[in-house]
């Protein structure tokens, strides 16, 4: 987290030998390890200068997380797209067979079917290497960006709404618009270490970045959506969610619960299946949760919208509790269960966390202003 991270976070030395990162993003995206937890473990242990870089990556994730939260309609947008998409590639033979062979590690491009490789058989991939895995996907192979972030989400376990769709957006000129991310040659060479120099035939030069496929510009920014919270003395339904592992700290001794809910939501990722490992990991996070709460929860089904408040009516709760949960596929099946919730007169109340609440304000245009505002948001947190 300190002047080593900063020298060396860029180098992606391979399966197995990824110690120049932290490898913390699927404890972190679910909140098994919160974003405050780790930069206050950066900052006792390093300093705010020696720390400043692993810091300032933190923040790219509740950069993103606020942005899709002040503008839902990208994430609806790609969704849609995403079915769009592989509806095309299936009447098109020919991309339909590239699509094939790039998924299955068989495109030629030596550091690309590695890449598929690692991806697929342990769930993670260094930064650098999704830079450029998603450059070359939309550049050179000149597949459909959203199929490529639609892979990326089947498969890595660290897998966000948020960091995955802006992401490849930001590598396709779709984020910052008009300026796309070009893999190179020589980058590849030396951030490698030289595992892989692939020739210049191989990677795509003098890209156009794709702004112009969506001529209409991005959708207007909306409003913080602002959570209703619990009341303390009615009986209360606690839904837990991978978006946040660490239910305890909100404190959920002082309600009255009589009951308590998990969703296992790894499914609703893709149209596409999605590999077991997320799965498994998945179930993991929760079990951990369980213990930590001494509770033995209910597996809510995800696949009925009504089925949230039909168990919170028979476990006699008239208000449902759970951590906010953000822009994606979760939220999307809150968004169906609410209407049935509203008929029960079950209200959904949800805990913010203070990080988000500081952080999403800021979120509105480029990483910059929210750059900027670290220092700040860290002192009224008071992690400094
Ligand atoms: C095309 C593309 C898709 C991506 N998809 C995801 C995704 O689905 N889920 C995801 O968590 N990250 C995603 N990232 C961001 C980043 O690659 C990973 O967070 C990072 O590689 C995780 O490895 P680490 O924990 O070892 O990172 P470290 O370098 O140790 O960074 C520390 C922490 O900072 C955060 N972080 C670092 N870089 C970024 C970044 N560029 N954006 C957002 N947060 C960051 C993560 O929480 C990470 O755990 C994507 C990046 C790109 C370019």
């Amino acid at each position: 987290m300190g002047s080593q991270y900063a020298a060396k976070r860029n180098f992606d030395f391979g399966p197995g030998n990824h110690n120049s990162v932290s490898n913390l993003s699927p404890y972190i995206r679910r909140r098994l390890i919160t974003e405050a937890e780790v930069v206050k473990a950066a900052l006792e242990l390093h300093g705010s200068e020696g720390a400043e870089k692993f810091i300032q990556e933190v923040f790219w994730r509740s950069y993103f997380k606020g942005w899709l939260e002040r503008r839902p309609d990208v994430w609806r947008s790609y969704c849609k797209g995403v079915q769009t998409d592989l509806e095309k590639i299936q009447a098109d033979p020919d991309q339909n067979a590239r699509l094939k062979r790039a998924e299955a590690g068989e495109t030629g491009i030596a550091c690309f079917d590695a890449w598929i490789s690692e991806l697929t058989q342990t769930g993670y991939l260094h930064n650098h290497a999704r830079m450029w895995f998603a450059s070359i996907w939309i550049f050179t192979l000149k597949l459909p960006w959203r199929i490529g972030a639609d892979f990326f989400y089947r498969n890595l376990l660290d897998g966000d709404p948020a960091s995955n769709t802006l992401g490849w957006r930001w590598v396709a000129g779709l984020h910052t618009r008009g300026k796309a991310y070009e893999a190179k040659v020589w980058n590849i060479a030396k951030y490698t270490g030289e595992r892989f120099t692939p020739l210049q035939s191989d990677i795509a030069s003098d890209i156009q970045p794709l702004d112009r496929s969506e001529p209409e510009g991005l959708p207007a920014l909306q409003p913080l959506r602002r959570p209703t919270g619990p009341e303390e003395n009615l009986p209360t339904a606690l839904l837990i969610t991978e978006e946040d592992c660490s239910i305890e700290t909100f404190q959920p001794g002082t309600l009255n619960i009589c009951s308590t809910g998990i969703v296992l939501a790894s499914h609703l990722r893709s149209p596409r299946p999605v590999a077991d490992h997320i799965k498994a990991f998945e179930a993991g996070a929760l079990a951990d949760v369980s213990n930590r709460l001494k509770i033995n929860p209910c597996q809510i089904n995800m696949r009925d919208p009504t089925a949230l408040a039909v168990w919170a009516k028979e476990t006699g709760a008239q208000q449902i509790v759970t951590a906010y949960v953000p822009e994606g596929p979760t939220r999307d099946w809150l968004r169906e269960a609410e209407t049935v919730l509203h008929e029960a007169k079950i209200p959904l109340c949800e805990w913010r966390r203070d990080w988000d609440a500081e952080v999403w304000p800021h979120a509105t245009a480029s990483f910059f202003k929210v750059k900027q505002k670290i220092p700040s948001i860290l002192s009224s947190l008071e992690i400094c």
